[in-house]
């Protein structure tokens, strides 16, 4: 199950960072590392800090956007040092975060996204998750050099497959998980009902930021998210005046 643990790094500024997330991976038996954009790579300072670990960034991806990254994945978490302001659902503890992962690594593989050096993860990278960690650290200096917030999470990640190689945990009754990609999906779905029924009047008002994370608190499964789909599709059908009338009742 440790290979369908992904790390993705976005916008690396340092390619020295790159290797030693390759080794902080490697030493805990991860080998899946996505890089989005990197600004230098590949780079002598990524091969040296990667020591033993070269076999790790020789086999990594290197995509252009966020969304390619994690099109496959079925959970997707955003590290970060600060709070936000949009209420995605966050773990304050990268241990429960892994024992969450691991129950739905069965449907796909999980993905945990570091920011760069400087200004970590914009809000609409943070957008793309679907929940967010925060490593509890010094509230007086809390952000951790990039390679070593990937070793803690990584570190958690195997302490977890070593608990699971003892007792296998069920599968999760909720599942299957959609993909992101099959999130996007429902969300451009989403923005297109709203948009035909003239509900997105201010585009600068958040509102999308705001429905995606409700439905990311919601963690819908594929069934329900296919249901959704059905229903905007219907919607869609009936047209903005007549899908008022309904809306109002079906609350009967
Ligand atoms: N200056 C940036 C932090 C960059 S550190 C900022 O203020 O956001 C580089 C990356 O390491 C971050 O984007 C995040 O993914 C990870 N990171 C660093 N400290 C962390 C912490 N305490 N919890 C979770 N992730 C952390």
């Amino acid at each position: 199950m440790l290979d369908r643990i992904r790390i993705v790094l976005v916008q690396t500024y340092h390619p020295g960072n790159i290797g030693a997330t390759a080794r902080a991976m490697k030493t805990m038996g991860l080998n899946d590392l996505v890089l989005v954009n990197p600004r230098q790579f590949p780079d002598e300072d990524a091969t040296r800090l990667a020591a033993g670990a070269t076999d790790v960034i020789d086999d990594c991806r290197v995509v252009p956007t966020l969304p390619e990254a994690i099109e496959d994945c079925v959970q997707v978490i955003g590290a970060s040092a600060r709070l936000r302001s949009l209420p995605l659902p966050c773990y304050h503890d990268p241990e429960r975060m892994m024992v969450d992962a691991w129950q739905r690594l069965p449907d796909g593989p999980v993905a945990i996204v570091f920011g760069r050096e400087r200004y970590g993860l914009t809000n609409e990278e943070i957008g793309h998750c679907t929940h967010q960690v925060n490593i509890p650290a010094n509230p007086a200096y809390g952000v951790l050099n990039l390679s070593q917030a990937v070793q803690i999470v990584a570190y958690e990640a195997f302490r977890q497959a070593s608990r699971q190689s003892l007792a296998p945990a069920p599968k999760a009754a909720r599942g299957p998980y959609p993909s992101a990609e099959q999130l996007e999906h429902f969300h451009a779905h989403l923005h297109r009902a709203l948009d035909i029924a003239g509900f997105l009047t201010q585009p600068h008002a958040k509102t999308e930021a705001h429905l995606r994370a409700l439905f990311a608190r919601a963690e819908p499964n594929r069934k329900e998210i296919s249901i959704l789909r059905g229903v905007l599709s219907a919607l869609e059908r009936t047209g903005p005046a007549g899908g008022g009338d309904d809306i109002e009742r079906s609350t009967d």
